[in-house]
């Protein structure tokens, strides 16, 4: 890879490869944009084939995060980092430690949390190292688990897609096919059906689908859950599950849902619309885990997390309203939400704002 090249065209602003022989680390953190903020994103350990796929796996998702927060409406920036090695076998002490030292080394720049392969004990040896961490345990003032403020907030961009489709948000009048029940799924099962939701449940695990089924959800197969009659489809587990096989066959009005890079490719995200099919753009409507993490900061609590995700309703409202205006799908119209905001609060940066400076050059006696 012609990395320079590639970081022109990406616009990443920083990539720092950590290296410890010693405690047997191989990392990469790339930041991407801090117009609005420190860059945060999630560590995801895994045993990548090889050093080119890391690099791209880091650069793809530190700049997914920068949309994330830019369109969440959080003073944060996007970044990401990954540590080249097998979690069930690489792990160690030392090896996060090292981590947390290279993290330390940039000042707040990147503030990492957890991805895949990384758990909070994890995090515990790399806050012992630097405070630019959240995702740490509640016993140090951290967030917990996400997963509830994540199904809560995806909520909420659901309701602005109701709003829009069908002119009301009672949630009690519509039917929704949810694939996936873990985390977050069980969580979205749980208050859809509080709110008399009718709920469609699909899992590849028997044991997830079971806890749905007791929370009132109807059990439906693997493949089954495009086909199902349902108001909305909500993908709770893969990405690229919207691609040119499952399009012809969703029933819905609606696709919004948690899950992490549903559209195939953008080419999906359109032909949905062309199909009158309106799509919730993912990142809008799962940020409320990264809304959840980002207070920790300043004291979390749980009514202030709920807080933050609800406003994931006005978020998504005003994707639909840039798709109006600029007269493009809701997918392109979230990029371009989020690329506005980058670049207005960005020039508001560029004054001087008068803060007292050296004149290292002069000599005051
Ligand atoms: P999870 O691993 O707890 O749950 C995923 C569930 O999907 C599992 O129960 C798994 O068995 C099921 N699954 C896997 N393949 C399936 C298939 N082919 N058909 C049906 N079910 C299948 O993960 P999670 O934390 O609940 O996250 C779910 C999605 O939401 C992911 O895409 C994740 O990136 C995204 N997300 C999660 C959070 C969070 O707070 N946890 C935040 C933002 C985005």
């Amino acid at each position: 890879m012609k990395l320079f090249e590639t970081l022109d065209t990406s616009g990443h602003e920083e990539v720092v490869f950590c290296h410890s022989k010693d405690a047997g680390l191989k990392a990469i953190i790339a930041i991407h944009n801090t117009a609005l903020g420190p860059a945060l994103g999630g560590l995801r350990m895994w045993p990548y084939e090889t050093e080119a796929d890391a690099l791209e796996d880091v650069l793809r998702l530190s700049r997914g995060m920068t949309y994330k927060a830019a369109v969440a409406g959080l003073n944060l920036g996007g970044g990401k980092a990954v540590i080249i090695g097998d979690p069930r076998q690489d792990k160690s002490e030392a090896l996060f430690r090292a981590f947390g030292r290279f993290i330390d080394s940039l000042n707040g720049r990147y503030i990492t949390a957890e991805d895949v392969g990384i758990d909070v004990n994890d995090m515990e040896f790399i806050f012992q190292e630097t405070e630019n961490v959240v995702g740490v345990h509640q016993a140090h003032g951290g967030s917990g688990d996400p997963s509830p403020y994540t199904a809560h907030g995806s909520i909420q961009g659901m309701k602005a897609a109701l709003q829009r489709v069908f002119g009301d948000e009672d949630l009690s009048r519509y039917s929704f096919a949810i694939q996936g029940a873990g985390h977050v799924g069980l969580h979205l099962v749980k208050q859809l059906r509080k709110e008399g939701a009718k709920v469609f449940i699909t899992d590849i695990m028997e044991d997830c689908v079971a806890d749905a089924v007791e929370l009132g959800a109807e059990a439906v197969g693997t493949d089954e859950i495009y086909d199902v009659e349902a108001d909305v489809f909500a993908p709770c587990a893969l990405g690229a599950i919207i691609n040119e096989e499952t399009i012809p066959r969703l029933k819905c009005k609606i696709v919004a849902g948690p899950a992490n890079n549903q559209l195939a490719n953008n080419a999906a995200g359109t032909e949905l619309e062309a199909r009158g099919i309106l799509y919730a753009p993912d990142y809008a409507v799962n940020a409320g885990g990264l809304m959840n993490v980002s207070i920790e900061f300043e004291g979390w609590n749980h009514e202030r997390a709920l807080r933050m995700t609800r406003t994931i309703y006005y978020n998504v409202g005003k994707i639909f309203k840039i798709a109006d205006r600029d007269g493009i799908p809701s997918w392109q119209a979230a990029d371009r939400m989020a690329e506005e905001r980058i670049e207005t609060l960005g020039k508001l940066k560029l004054p001087f704002m008068g803060k007292p400076h050296r004149f290292p050059g002069r000599n005051k006696h």
